[in-house]
């Protein structure tokens, strides 16, 4: 069998190395023919601490297929990167398209794909903000329609799907499947969790002691790219930072966006690998974020988490009391940081038992679902 693995940005790297993982392991082992990987890198994402310190940390192979396509506006990059992913996936031919979450790279390989007829897998489907005026809502629609194989992380994203009528005939021969799988990210905080704790040395470089300082993320377009939201956000942060040291990995929109100086008390440091990620949110006191990626890990390793958005994609998280979603105003954001300062976090099984790689290689290897009639 086949695959073609097509990432492009941070979160999908994480995602795609799992499956990467799983194929190594011998995950689909049993299958009729041996799996054969080829990963189509974009380029959406192209600094070393934004692409390939990821490829390092997490040992994922070498991209195949490096595109180079990155930096441009969402219609110019999405046109560019269909072009190039069909000219691959005519050379290779894989018998499955894997994309990954909800970005630009998300939406191109989706539709390169499909029109190639290609069946496509959609890992972390079924996501839904119900804010079309998220870029990334937009990609996971279209990414869910054109799948066969969608790929559910929680039973919320299969539920999501069915009240939009999924599953949909693809063909006479085919329809879609939803299958929840769990999500692949947690496999990951599993996985690299202990290997963080041994290998990464970011909380001595920063001289931070373990729960004694806030980890801040904050990237979203509705945020980095509104200038009131962003100004509030910031105002709360540097104001926290006043009471326990404020650490924020800044990310290129963010910084084009903001004075550095204007905010002296949050201790800006540039995107960091996943592994030292990783260290800084079991260690944190609370984290305060808009990342969909960085809300989970928060529950993975227990820390409470205030999301600076309006609506999340993860109710399940603020239904269970572990994230507070305080929109971006800077006094209802500072009144969930003092909320979730003295917050124990119990983590249940939301989001499967860690194995959801390996069960997304056998379902994509199982001439059953893959070939299921109307
Ligand atoms: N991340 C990282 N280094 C950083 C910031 C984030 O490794 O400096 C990781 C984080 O642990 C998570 C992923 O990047 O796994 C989340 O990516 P991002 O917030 O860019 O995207 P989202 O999850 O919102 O789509």
């Amino acid at each position: 069998m086949k695959i073609a693995s097509i990432v492009g940005a941070r979160p999908q790297f994480i995602k795609a190395a799992m499956i990467s993982l799983a194929i190594a392991r011998g995950a689909g082992a049993n299958a009729s023919a041996p799996i054969t990987e080829t990963i189509i890198h974009t380029g959406q994402h192209f600094d070393d601490n934004m692409s390939q310190v990821f490829f390092r940390d997490l040992d994922i192979p070498e991209p195949e297929y490096h595109l180079g396509i990155g930096g441009g506006s969402h219609g110019k990059n999405t046109g560019r990167m269909i072009e190039a992913i069909e000219a691959v996936l005519v050379k290779k031919r894989p018998d499955w398209a894997i994309v990954y979450g909800d970005t630009d790279s998300t939406l191109a390989g989706a539709l390169a794909a499909a029109k190639l007829h290609i069946p496509v897998a959609h890992v972390e489907a079924g996501l839904r903000s119900y804010n079309r005026k998220m870029p990334e809502e937009i990609n996971r629609i279209v990414a869910d329609q054109l799948s066969t194989l969608l790929f559910c992380p929680t039973r919320t994203a299969v539920e999501n799907l069915e009240k939009e009528g999924f599953p949909h005939r693809l063909s006479h021969q085919t329809r879609q499947m939803m299958v929840d799988v769990g999500d692949v990210m947690y496999d990951a905080a599993l996985y690299y969790g202990d290997r963080a704790e041994e290998k990464s040395r970011i909380m001595q470089a920063l001289a931070l002691k373990p729960k004694d300082f806030v980890l801040a993320t904050i990237h979203r377009a509705e945020n980095a790219d509104d200038p009131i939201r962003l100004q509030h956000i910031m105002t709360a942060l540097n104001r926290i930072a006043g009471e326990i040291p404020v650490v924020l990995p800044l990310h290129p929109r963010t910084k084009k966006k903001i004075v550095m100086t204007d905010f002296p008390a949050v201790s800006f440091i540039d995107p960091i690998g996943y592994l030292d990620m990783v260290m800084l949110e079991k260690n944190a006191r609370v984290i305060i974020t808009d990342s969909g990626g960085v809300q989970k890990e928060a529950y993975f390793h227990g820390t409470p988490c205030v999301t600076a958005r309006d609506e999340t994609e993860w109710g399940e998280l603020v239904e269970t009391g572990a994230n507070i979603l305080a929109g971006a105003e800077s006094d209802r954001i500072m009144a969930a940081f003092q909320q979730m300062l003295h917050k124990t976090i119990r983590t249940r099984r939301l989001y499967g038992n860690g194995d959801s790689a390996g069960k997304i290689i056998s379902a994509l290897g199982s001439r059953l679902i893959r070939n299921t009639r109307v």
